[in-house]
């Protein structure tokens, strides 16, 4: 019935699509993999879409590809489509909370069966769990890691060239911050990370 409601685009059956985080696509920004670089696309612009540390050509994102076809202003959603609703795959939103390599590890795997035997299936757990249910089964990070993402309270690291994008929660990213700047030593790396941040 979901996907029914989805692909009629009837406001009234349902009242937002779901879709992902653009941002978490392995090729959103432009960057190179093995030099460690992201660009937004206004700065690889700026850069002549060269690499600063290699000096090759950088790989191209899509977000810079949209830009640069232009023909239409940023946020612009067509008529008839129903509010969005931005949310992130169950066992990702897990794999992050444990600090998992992989989401098909399993740990990851106990936790998501465990939400999904209660529930049902991901989407009663993304979009309608009550946290002190899922408090009572798992972990109460990772019920209140399934509220912020159905509240959209999370940042998104753009994936680049390859590397898909990442999960942060804002309490982790100021800890990143506060374990990193003291020890900089690197101008360029200092600015990188300002860069992430404002772009959050
Ligand atoms: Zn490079």
């Amino acid at each position: 019935a979901i996907i029914d409601a989805i692909r009629s685009k009837d406001p009234d059956r349902f009242l937002f699509t779901i879709e992902t985080y653009p941002e978490y696509g392995k090729y959103h920004w432009t960057g190179h993999r093995a030099c460690n670089v992201s660009l937004p696309p206004e700065e690889a612009k700026n850069l002549g879409n060269i690499c600063p540390v290699c000096r090759k050509k950088l790989t191209k994102g899509v977000e810079q590809r949209v830009d640069e076809l232009a023909d239409r202003p940023r946020g612009f959603r067509p008529k008839d489509v129903p509010g969005y609703k931005r949310l992130l795959p169950l066992s990702e939103i897990i794999q992050t909370v444990l600090g998992a390599k992989y989401p098909g590890v399993q740990k990851v795997w106990k936790v998501y069966n465990n939400l999904i035997s209660r529930f049902g299936n991901e989407y009663s757990v993304l979009l309608e769990a009550r946290f002190d249910e899922m408090a009572e089964i798992v972990d109460a990070d990772i019920a209140e890691a399934v509220i912020r993402i159905r509240e959209e309270r999370v940042n998104v690291i753009p994936g680049y060239d390859g590397v898909y994008g990442q999960i942060r929660f804002p309490q982790e990213e100021r800890e990143v911050e506060k374990e990193q700047i003291p020890n900089q030593t690197s101008k360029e790396a200092v600015r990188r990370q300002r860069s992430l941040a404002d772009y959050m």
